[in-house]
């Protein structure tokens, strides 16, 4: 087993969240608190405790992060304001220009499950899919209104997320995109790798596997995936389901699920992640979410 994360005391104040309501003491940098500050309990009144917990997390027994992404290590801004539209733009494009590949096809496939299951319950926007005999273009026709208003639902749903993935790993290779993450990560991933638990921090997000290499093999500060130890996406469950955070304990492998840190900026992912473990370490935190993203 690793050594311990070097993490600090926890700290008594919250991390700035922009999509919790509560906010608490100034952000702190991961480099001035030299490593992960962890908030205390929080109230979801979205009013600050009363009290510091009577009990602190024991870092100590640390052996594992598990890092979301969005609005943890990348600007949400990054997501909805590059991502989302590069893939939403380009929808059409990728289908035509990769319609016939075994790739694409598989793509489809999945998109028409989805799509028969979006109209047999009523989900708005979905509309038919032709059969592949009528004609590519009204097939393509059919898939892009589809995918669109899957995009602008913020569906989670593996087959709009493979799909996405495919049309940035396009615009990644052609270096129209870059990954943007808070300038405290690269510092703090190379602080893990350094400290000896350099094979034993993961990301979790609800992008595909494949859009999360993308993002972190491409940054602005380079290919980060050295530090990384691997990737969980959708297909493992959602991220609100504590399942999904028991599933990542068994193929993470340490020994109990307190010994593994989650961090992310949603309080219903950290709920579910606190529900699949045992009550002896904090299994949510924020990364800082004021810090200037290089783009
Ligand atoms: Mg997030």
């Amino acid at each position: 087993m690793g050594m311990a994360l070097p993490l600090p005391p926890a700290s008594q104040g919250l991390l700035r969240s922009r999509r919790m309501s509560f906010l608490a003491s100034p952000p702190l940098s991961l480099k001035a608190a030299g490593g992960i500050s962890i908030p205390c309990p929080w109230r979801l009144d979205g009013r600050r405790p009363r009290a510091a917990p009577a009990s602190v997390p024991r870092l100590a027994s640390v052996r594992s992060v598990v890092l979301d992404i969005e609005g943890t290590t990348s600007p949400i801004s990054f997501v909805t304001d590059v991502l989302f539209p590069y893939a939403r733009d380009n929808v059409r494009t990728h289908l035509d220009a990769t319609y016939s590949t075994r790739e694409t096809k598989d793509d489809i496939a999945l998109l028409r499950a989805q799509v028969e299951q979006d109209l047999a319950e009523g989900v708005p926007g979905a509309v038919p899919v032709p059969p592949d005999g009528a004609g590519k273009d009204r097939v393509v026709d059919a898939l892009v209104a589809n995918v669109e208003a899957m995009i602008a639902a913020d569906r989670k749903i593996t087959s709009l997320k493979q799909l996405q993935g495919h049309i940035w790993r396009t615009g990644f290779e052609c270096q129209e995109i870059k990954g943007v993450v808070f300038d405290d990560v690269p510092p703090a991933l190379e602080r893990w790798h350094a400290s000896g638990i350099k094979s034993q921090t993961y990301i979790y997000s609800s992008g595909s596997r494949e859009a999360q290499r993308l993002i972190f093999g491409n940054t602005t500060y380079g290919d980060l995936r050295r530090h990384l130890c691997g990737f969980f996406d959708a297909t493992i469950g959602t991220k609100r389901d504590a399942r999904s955070y028991y599933e990542i304990w068994q193929t993470v492998g340490v020994d109990r699920p307190s010994q593994i840190l989650f961090l992310t900026d949603v309080c219903q992912e950290a709920t579910a992640a606190q529900a699949a473990g045992d009550h002896l370490t904090p299994r949510f935190a924020s990364l800082k979410k004021n810090a200037t993203p290089r783009r």
